[in-house]
């Protein structure tokens, strides 16, 4: 077949979309800024809404360079920094937070995040430090051996700086509204990537605000954290957090939801909320069988399954496999086609 010259790739057809997309989206006062980060997400979409308040939806991380280009973005809309009103952050991840401090400073604005993620955004630096030593007890305890956990908590602490301590001045509720002069968005906690995941909804223009509930070119990945209400200066040792359990939940609840835009944290905007999201569920269910069948095989730790799956990427992203494994094995866990045991503090999972 000859493809002539004015048949668009499917590429380019992508592009056109999400062009067309954002423009619905700027007609609603709402534009996409895509801030650097260092991370290998690659960038991240902070959203400014021409209302009244000015509004920023997530910021980008604490870096000169997040915020040179955050600047230049406003410029280039008429606004500067010290314009901003109201700024929003929709989770606990420094890539979306880690500038909100410095912005809050210079233009006095409020900040408005989920009321139980407020005491982690107060104190990030303990909180992190927190974080980590969950982390370290999970990985121990999942086959991740030693020397390993200690070269990744050394990374995990050297990324620390591009997030900042930030103080909520407007506490939000699930279900609450926040009002802007021309526009109602509704609140809607919706965890699993992150406990404190936030989905913003504007229900008279069947759009949602989703952060990274919800990404086009990524399957957001449920990272294994502390409960939000688990929140004091003292360790966590409770239950471990079924974050792919409830994802999947939140997931089922923004599928019935009736949207015509879904703006990301990241990548372009998403147009068929359904679609993907049955593709992402598709995903879940073809994964979780996969386990089982390497588990059913022999009895092995969430790390071996994770080098069974991802090789190599199982020792440099260890953290993030490791959830994405026991996300999975939950799900057969509750289906109780897998069955969990311990020995010398290391569990293996085997067939019942
Ligand atoms: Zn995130």
């Amino acid at each position: 077949m000859v493809v002539s010259a004015t048949e668009p790739t499917p590429q380019e057809r992508e592009e056109r979309e999400a062009q067309q997309a954002l423009a619905v989206a700027a007609q609603a006062g709402i534009h996409r800024l895509a801030i650097p980060t260092p991370f290998m997400v690659g960038r991240v979409n902070a959203y400014l809404i021409e209302d009244s308040p000015l509004t920023l939806v997530d910021s980008g991380p604490n870096s000169a360079k997040a915020l040179d280009e955050l600047e230049q973005a406003l410029t280039a809309r008429g606004h500067a920094v010290e314009d901003l009103e109201l700024l929003v952050i929709t989770h606990q991840h420094i890539d979306h937070f880690g500038l909100a401090a410095i912005l809050a400073r210079r233009s006095g604005a409020e900040v408005a995040a989920l009321e139980a993620v407020a005491p982690f955004l107060a104190s990030y630096g303990m909180e992190a430090e927190l974080d980590d030593l969950f982390a370290e007890r999970l990985m121990l305890r999942h086959g991740i051996p030693a020397e390993m956990v200690t070269v990744l908590r050394a990374v995990s602490a050297g990324f620390r700086a591009w997030g900042s301590s930030v103080e909520v001045t407007r506490p939000l509720a699930d279900g609450g509204a926040l009002e802007l002069r021309d526009r109602t968005l509704r609140v809607l906690h919706r965890p699993g990537h992150s406990p404190s995941d936030t989905v913003f909804h504007d229900e008279q223009r069947s759009l949602l605000l989703a952060a990274d509930h919800l990404i086009a070119h990524i399957s957001s990945n449920p990272l294994l954290a502390r409960p939000l209400d688990a929140r004091a200066d003292t360790d966590y040792d409770g239950p471990r957090p079924q974050a792919l359990v409830t994802y999947i939940d939140s997931l089922e609840k923004t599928r019935a939801m009736e949207l015509s835009l879904v703006l990301p944290g990241h990548g372009r905007p998403i147009t068929d909320h359904v679609a993907l999201i049955d593709e992402r569920f598709r995903l879940h269910h073809r994964r979780a069988a996969k386990i089982g069948r390497l588990i059913a095989s022999q009895p092995r730790t969430a790390h071996e399954i994770a080098q069974e799956l991802w090789g190599n990427v199982a020792v440099t992203q260890a953290y993030l496999t490791l959830s994405e494994v026991l996300g999975h094995v939950d799900l057969l866990l509750r289906d109780g086609v897998v069955v969990e045991e311990e020995l010398d503090g290391v569990v293996r999972f085997r067939a019942p």
